[in-house]
């Protein structure tokens, strides 16, 4: 049976047809899908969101070193997070096959950076898989499974976010049903510690170089020498597509592992090709290897370092190189697209506390999650986006530089509860050791009990983790018990409320922290009437609009001369926050009759 599905659908059915049972994932693009694909259609798996990605690890070697098939996915980034466990674990044997996926993000999509994890999966000396469409993204989640398991170490099945998100059509297989082996108690294999660990190093060398024998012959790397052209075009995973988008005269080695590489393959094709040429997106990773085995090729020079490598590029590049000439490839005109601001949601509840920052006029020191979309237009507020939870230890950081500068500058830092269990509690922890009680320094965290930028999956305040769980966690109670004192709740659709309180906050010479309570616009939907404007009231002073939300707009209405506000009413969910900024009262609830 064929099917067609996404990068991210395929892995999770390949890990399924390979007999997996244990997966678990930090919800993350672009591979989020993939553990919410296992949860919503594969009862024999048990799949989960961790608290972070470094847990979601240690979950997976659990579940390895017990002997059952183990999946574990993240977007790149997470992959930093998870480096402690995962790079102690490449040195013990294996049990149940694991596979790490790696979400990648050249051109940094929807990422604060843009880092090439082939070159972590071999710091960590990992065995490299890099598919190219959604089809290879099965075959390969079951085949890293197997090399996992034959060769004694984790694998790393490396996409890019283009790969998890387009489609193609899947040959669908049975499951093949994996019994768990158990764990072995051979002290000198998990007992990570000296003088085990000096004959693990030695080990994990030769599971690498064994691996590499293998690679040269295994038919997962596949020459294409049709053309017997001067050139070797070296690539793989998505490059191979966009490469065979042009149809070029030109020979392909094509690579399906990308780390260890079929070395001694390609010295023997280099001596029938006059040039070798590597196409790849990020990094020189493949050019680096074969130059460090002195292995003669060219590639970077033609090609950014940075950003999606599409058709297009490639064939500039080749030509650049002299290996094709102008006009040998009919590339297709991209289809042109709205640019547009990514904006908060309708309705979204941290739409007023921007609004009552920006009218504070505070300098914020942001973090990772939707709310770092008020770095933005029209709030363009927050002031630094750096990682996972770092504003609380940033906020320190700063508080304790401006001191020894002897200046005063109130802080204020924003951070999601998703954010916040991940990696904020730590720096919380840290907030309270040498702090000086008369700095001023405000903390919101934004409690919408979702993680929403990816989707809506749980946070530990979203009360559970699996169906069959309750994980509800207080957060009032869990700051209060860290020795936290100052602590305000506040309903930010209660605007004048909030406001209030946020402001005699942001003036509190010592900590506060202030917790908004309103839940993810997307996962709770308001279903409160929408809401209307009287344009015989409306003094078209814009206020309503600098709160950002995407129903409200400026018209001409009949009969009077200067633009008024307006509510587009399908898209408005009701929350009532534009009417509580309009000085003058002229939005009102529909629920007392049209305007
Ligand atoms: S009531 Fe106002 S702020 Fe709330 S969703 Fe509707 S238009 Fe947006
Ligand atoms: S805030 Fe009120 S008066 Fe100002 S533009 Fe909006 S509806 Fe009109």
């Amino acid at each position: 049976m064929k099917k067609v599905l996404n990068g991210n659908e395929a892995v999770a059915r390949g890990f399924y047809e390979a007999g997996g049972l244990v997966s678990a994932s930090y919800p993350g693009s672009p591979t989020v899908e993939i553990i919410q694909t296992l949860i919503d259609e594969y009862d024999e798996i048990y799949a989960e969101f961790s608290i972070n990605e470094k847990v979601a690890v240690e979950v997976g070697i659990g579940a390895s070193i017990a002997g059952a098939r183990t999946l574990v996915a993240m977007k790149h980034v997470g992959v930093n997070v998870a480096m402690d466990p995962l790079m102690t674990f490449t040195q013990t044997p294996i049990n149940g096959g694991f596979v790490l996926i790696s979400g990648d993000d050249p051109g940094m999509s929807s990422s604060q950076n843009e880092q090439d994890n082939r070159i972590l999966a071999k710091f960590a000396h990992m065995c490299v898989f890099d598919p190219g469409d959604a089809m290879e993204a099965k075959v390969m989640t079951k085949e890293a499974l197997s090399i996992s398991e034959t060769f004694g170490l984790p694998v790393m099945v490396r996409m890019t976010s283009r790969v998890c998100h387009s489609r193609s059509i899947v040959e669908l297989e049975d499951r093949v049903d994996r019994v768990v082996s158990g764990f072995s108690k051979k002290i000198e294999d998990y007992g990570m510690i000296p003088p085990h660990t000096f004959k693990k190093q030695y080990e994990m060398k030769n599971r690498i170089a064994k691996l590499q024998d293998f690679i040269e012959s295994s038919p997962i790397n596949r020459l294409e020498d049709d053309y017997r052209s001067d050139v070797l075009i070296v690539t793989s995973g998505l490059m191979y597509q966009n490469l065979k988008e042009l149809n070029l005269k030109l020979d392909v080695l094509k690579l399906g592992v990308v780390y260890p590489l079929p070395i001694e393959q390609i010295r023997a094709l280099k001596k029938r090709y006059a040039r070798v040429i590597v196409i790849e997106e990020m990094m020189p990773f493949i050019e680096d290897e074969l130059k460090i085995h002195g292995i003669a090729c060219e590639g970077k020079e033609f090609f950014s370092f940075t950003g999606e490598l599409m058709s297009e590029a490639i064939l500039k590049g080749l030509e650049g190189a002299g290996a094709v000439e102008a006009n040998d490839a009919e590339v297709i005109e991209a289809t042109e697209t709205v640019n547009r601001f990514s904006m908060f949601c309708a309705g979204c509840p941290h739409r007023p506390v921007f609004d009552i920052l920006k009218k504070n006029k505070v300098s914020v020191i942001g973090d990772i999650g939707c709310y770092s979309l008020a770095v933005l237009e029209p709030f363009e507020l927050v002031n630094t986006i750096i990682s996972m939870g770092a504003s609380i230890g940033m906020m320190k950081g700063m508080s304790k530089a401006y001191q020894m500068a002897e200046r005063q500058e109130p802080l204020v830092a924003v951070i999601g509860d998703g954010t916040f269990y991940h990696s904020g509690m730590t720096g919380m922890l840290n907030l309270l050791h040498q702090l000086d009680p008369d700095y001023n320094l405000t903390l919101l965290i934004l409690n919408n009990g979702t993680t929403a930028m990816t989707g809506g999956q749980q946070t530990a305040s979203s009360g559970y983790y699996t169906d069959k769980s309750d994980m509800k966690v207080d957060m009032e109670t869990l700051i209060r018990s860290m020795g936290f004192e100052r602590f305000k709740r506040v309903d930010q659709f209660e605007y004048k409320a909030a406001k209030k309180v946020i402001d005699e906050e942001l003036k509190y010479e010592g900590l506060s922290i202030v917790m908004t309570t309103r839940a993810c616009a997307l996962q709770y939907k308001i279903v409160k009437p929408h809401y209307v404007v009287d344009p015989d009231i409306c003094i078209g002073c814009r206020s309503c609009l600098k709160t950002n939300c995407p129903p409200i707009l400026m018209k001409a209405y009949e009969g009077h001369d200067k633009l008024k506000s307006s509510i587009a009413k399908e898209m408005c969910v009701g929350c009532s926050v534009c009417a509580q900024v309009c000085p003058v009262g002229a939005i009102k609830s529909s629920s007392a009759g049209e305007v």
